[in-house]
């Protein structure tokens, strides 16, 4: 997979791209990320990419020549033209289900970081794919946006964790939340790790997990529990939880 981000600030995007997992991910090829400076596109002594919103009010926006120029030049790089992703709030939200969508269908991604007020809406509507959000919140920039979206698409890529099973375990994978983890040591101030992860019996151990997986979606995300495949005793051990609290599963 490629993906190119476009920013103001793409030292920001790469600070936190190069570190760590993504960064040993890029550095052995199992991703490639660019981060262009978008104020190279810029057609003025100043490089000045934004201006005045029409209509007045607050604030600067990016003007759409500068953006179309620099995606149009990764199209030409690529010999083919990226899907094309805004960061921004008023998108759809991202779950794990939109990071696997995009990353088992695209293999090159595009992603705009917006500023100050935003974007004009004319590059929006001729050259964006989608627009994502990363909550219902709102950030100065779109850089923190997309490096938490290209981490997350990233980390699911072959090679780049240990194995596939690394993250179909995790929250929000299979609709459930993981189960609490413990480590050494096995007592700390008092407190013992339960006996079943220190039994060495896998079946057991892995059946545990499960149960806690579904007890934690249970107690903190109930909402999910809606798209979980549980097998038929899973369910039975959900309707106990229910029955416990007082409530229907
Ligand atoms: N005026 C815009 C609005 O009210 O929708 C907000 C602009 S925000 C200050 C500047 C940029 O930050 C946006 O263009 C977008 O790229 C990014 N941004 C801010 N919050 C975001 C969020 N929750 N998700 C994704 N991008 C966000």
């Amino acid at each position: 997979m490629r993906i190119d981000i476009i920013t103001l600030f793409p030292e920001m995007c790469e600070a936190v791209l190069s570190e760590s997992i993504i960064g040993r991910a890029r550095k052995s090829g199992a991703v490639e990320i660019v981060c262009h400076q978008l104020r190279d596109f810029a057609f003025d002594k100043h490089r000045r990419v934004d201006d005045a919103p029409y209509g007045g009010g607050m604030g600067m926006l990016m003007m759409a020549e500068p953006i179309a120029l620099c995606f149009e030049n990764i199209c030409e790089t690529l010999g083919k033209r990226p899907h094309f992703v805004y960061m921004s709030p008023k998108g759809r939200t991202l779950t794990q289900e939109i990071v696997k969508e995009v990353s088992a269908n695209y293999e090159n991604i595009c992603i705009l970081c917006g500023h100050y007020e935003g974007v004009d809406q004319r590059l929006l509507d001729m050259y964006i794919d989608e627009e994502i959000s990363i909550g219902d919140y709102v950030l100065t920039g779109g850089e923190l946006p997309a490096v938490v979206f290209a981490d997350a698409l990233c980390r699911m890529l072959p090679g780049v964790l240990s194995s596939d099973e690394c993250f179909e375990l995790e929250s929000h994978y299979s609709s459930l939340l993981e189960y609490p983890q413990y480590t050494r040591p096995e007592v700390w101030r008092e407190e013992r790790v339960p006996d079943v992860l220190l039994s060495g019996h896998h079946a057991n151990i892995e059946k545990w997990r499960r149960e806690q997986a579904i007890k934690e979606t249970y107690k903190r995300r109930p909402d999910m529990l809606k798209t979980a495949v549980l097998e038929k005793k899973e369910q039975e051990f959900l309707k106990t939880l229910a029955e416990d609290s007082g409530e229907e599963a």
